[in-house]
């Protein structure tokens, strides 16, 4: 789809396109997918991240102050589609810079904002999101991790889970419950967790792909100080509001990668031996345009955006993402038979089974969806 962009995002392309073609080098390029892996690969990505970030183009968006370019959302786009075209690997930090560094620019003091921020985007710190426990997912409210005032630091005890990076972070943003009142969203307090204390386990977790990108944390009598409060005391759903929030927005550039892997599929297929079935074609016609569906449903979002207008298309957006990279695993599977039983379409497949759970489940989406898109009431 061709949009024209403004000619300022066009200069920046071209500007971004030639330093990609002097320093991404092969050695950078096809890393395996996932996000934990071998200490080579993250050694690699950490030696791209920080050479991306010393150049300005780890996160355009930020202030200068912090390593960014106060760049527009178009030039964030851009930047999003260069890296992607040039096949450069993603940020060693995507929740750090993502998510948690948009909750300290709002509610961290300036000693957090100059200690976290620039290591954040060089990934010299990495950085997990701890909110999800045993007993708290979509009713993330309910979270019961318990820290207790102890004078000049909070005595925290509790268990996290799902906590993407866990097993490699050096930081976490912690959510804990400091009171309990009748209100569960009250109550709750943010804290910047340095993973190194005493009682602090991240114990890894293997998932389906046999990787193991999660880690549960568990806290024992870990004793945090006081300096590490994000926000006010009692008053942490605001930040994690605005977490949850910066992770939403992130969905406008989604379609980049399932489109790319929905190409390389056509791709194979179209190396395979013999001819496919005129239902199996289908199938594949299906998927390519799903792609193109979530292509200009980002388009639509970004408008609104740039029209002063912020709608729930995030969570719209989030659920066809992942219908879309549920059914590319399995068209793959279908069509390429034996051959996607291994490497990345057997990969493709089973990761795909969590995309209608991180960040938001689907059905919880379809909630928002019907009850702020298509104004349905509430269920009982
Ligand atoms: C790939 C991945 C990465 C993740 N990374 C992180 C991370 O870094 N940090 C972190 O804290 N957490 C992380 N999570 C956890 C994630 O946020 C939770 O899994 C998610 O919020 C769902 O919570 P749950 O697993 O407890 O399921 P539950 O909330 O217990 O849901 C169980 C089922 O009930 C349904 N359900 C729940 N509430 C409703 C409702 N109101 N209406 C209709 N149906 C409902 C759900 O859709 C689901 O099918 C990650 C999860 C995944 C899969």
């Amino acid at each position: 789809m061709d949009f024209a962009y403004p000619p300022e995002a066009e200069a920046f392309r071209t500007s971004l396109r030639s330093w990609l073609e002097a320093n991404l080098e092969a050695r950078f390029c096809n890393l395996d997918e996932g996000t934990a892996g071998s200490p080579e690969r993250l050694a690699l990505l950490r030696e791209w991240n920080a050479k991306i970030a010393d150049a300005g183009y780890a996160a355009i968006h930020w202030p200068v102050e912090y390593g960014g370019q106060d760049a527009s959302l178009i030039e964030q786009i851009v930047l999003a589609e260069e890296i992607h075209r040039a096949g450069a690997p993603p940020t060693v930090n995507p929740i750090g810079i993502a998510n948690i560094a948009p909750a300290i620019m709002t509610h961290g003091s300036d000693a957090q904002k100059q200690r976290f921020l620039k290591r954040m985007l060089r990934g010299d710190d990495i950085w997990s999101q701890g909110f999800s426990e045993p007993g708290a997912g979509s009713d993330l409210a309910s979270l019961s991790t318990r820290a207790i005032d102890e004078g000049d630091h909070w005595l925290i005890n509790g268990q996290k889970v799902w906590n993407t990076f866990g097993a490699h972070a050096d930081w976490c943003e912690l959510l804990v419950r400091t009171t309990r009142s009748e209100s569960k969203h009250a109550g709750i307090t943010c804290v910047l967790l340095d993973m190194r204390l005493p009682g602090v386990e991240a114990r890894p977790t293997t998932t389906i792909t046999g990787e193991t990108e999660f880690a549960e944390i568990f806290l024992r009598d870990v004793r945090v100080p006081k300096a590490a409060l994000l926000g006010e005391v009692d008053q942490g759903w605001a930040v994690a509001i605005t977490t949850l929030t910066s992770e939403r927005a992130g969905v406008a550039t989604l379609h980049l990668d399932v489109n790319k892997r929905i190409r390389e599929l056509i791709d194979d297929v179209r190396k395979m031996e013999g001819t496919i079935d005129a239902g199996r074609r289908e199938k594949l016609a299906r998927l390519h345009l799903q792609g193109q569906l979530l292509e200009r449903l980002s388009a639509r979002a970004l408008s609104g955006i740039l029209h002063g207008r912020m709608g729930p298309e995030g969570s719209l957006m989030k659920l066809v993402w992942s219908e879309v990279g549920q059914s590319l695993g399995d068209v793959a599977a279908e069509v390429l038979g034996a051959q996607a039983l291994g490497g990345r379409w057997a990969k493709a497949k089973l990761s795909s089974r969590s995309y209608s759970i991180a960040g938001g489940t689907t059905q919880v989406n379809k909630n928002i969806v019907a009850q702020r898109v298509l104004g349905l009431p509430r269920g009982t």
